[in-house]
């Protein structure tokens, strides 16, 4: 009951704002099968996150293209889930400005979405380290294999990186001054997935909400701005979102 009544509030509140924006996790593309960092099934209960620093990576590249080139395989292979075309299908209607995402799945863009901006990357490309070079992942990886798992860039000989924000990595200027843009002039910020732990992602929806915007929270577990948030749905964003979804077409529909 609880949760229907919220479910339809985060419809009204999309309905009556006039800039929505969302901030996504990795927790949106668990239903899509790839595992978030910290949620009970995370990566980092499977991998040592000291491999995926900017610093281990310029010692020890081949260390990092061994472990990550088939996991980035069959993440490649990854498709869209329900939430991700949730999101796209209110970009579609007119109901959402834009998606700030911490994933470097490209999924958003896969499920439709057009104006999405990638805080971390993304893993559709490799980056050569010394002459920024973009070469398509794909290429990069099969580089990896026949090169001992170190791919090499063909302008200059540098050695390409997945072109993913490490840990200890600055964050793409662009991207930062976008989203900051968006958080600060959007009425209505959508988080969903994410455990508000990675900064300054975790930075949008306090700016957000600073400028007077309110906050709605989509997430499995508690997060540190539950508190101050007008809404939060603890459940999976692939069961919520194209629900709110509905409803705002129903409305919209029987308005027009
Ligand atoms: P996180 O792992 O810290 O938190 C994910 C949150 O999502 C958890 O609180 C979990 O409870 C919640 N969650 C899990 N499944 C959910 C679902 N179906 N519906 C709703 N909520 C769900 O992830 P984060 O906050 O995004 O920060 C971790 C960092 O991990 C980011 O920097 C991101 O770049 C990176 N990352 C990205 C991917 C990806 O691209 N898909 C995957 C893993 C990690």
């Amino acid at each position: 009951m609880v949760f229907e009544s919220s479910v339809r509030y985060v419809a009204e509140m999309i309905i009556e704002s006039k800039k929505t924006v969302a901030l996504t996790g990795a927790g949106i593309s668990t239903e899509s099968g790839i595992p978030d960092f910290r949620g009970p099934e995370g990566l980092w209960k499977k991998i040592d996150p000291r491999l995926v620093t900017i610093q281990s990576f310029r010692m020890f590249p081949e260390v990092f293209w061994y472990f990550i080139a088939e996991r980035f395989e069959s993440l490649m292979k990854a498709q869209p889930n329900k939430a991700h075309y949730a999101l796209a299908e209110l970009e579609k209607i007119g109901k959402l400005s834009s998606i700030i995402t911490q994933n470097v799945d490209g999924l958003h863009f896969k499920a439709g979405s057009k104006n999405v901006i990638e805080l971390h990357g993304n893993m559709r490309e490799a980056i050569c380290m010394n002459c920024s070079t973009i070469v398509p992942m794909d290429e990069a990886l099969k580089m990896a294999k026949r090169n001992y798992y170190l791919p090499m860039c063909k302008s200059c000989g540098g050695i390409l990186k997945a072109n993913v924000i490490l840990f200890n990595e600055p964050l793409p200027k662009e991207a930062i001054e976008k989203a900051l843009c968006e958080s600060r002039t959007c009425d209505l910020m959508l988080v969903i997935g994410t455990s508000l732990q990675v900064y300054p992602a975790a930075y949008m929806p306090a700016i957000a909400k600073q400028r007077g915007a309110k906050l709605a929270i989509i997430n499995m577990e508690p997060t540190p701005l539950d508190d101050s948030a007008d809404v939060v749905i603890h459940a999976k964003a692939g069961e919520v979102l194209p629900v709110i979804v509905g409803i705002i077409k129903e409305k919209l529909m029987r308005a027009s």
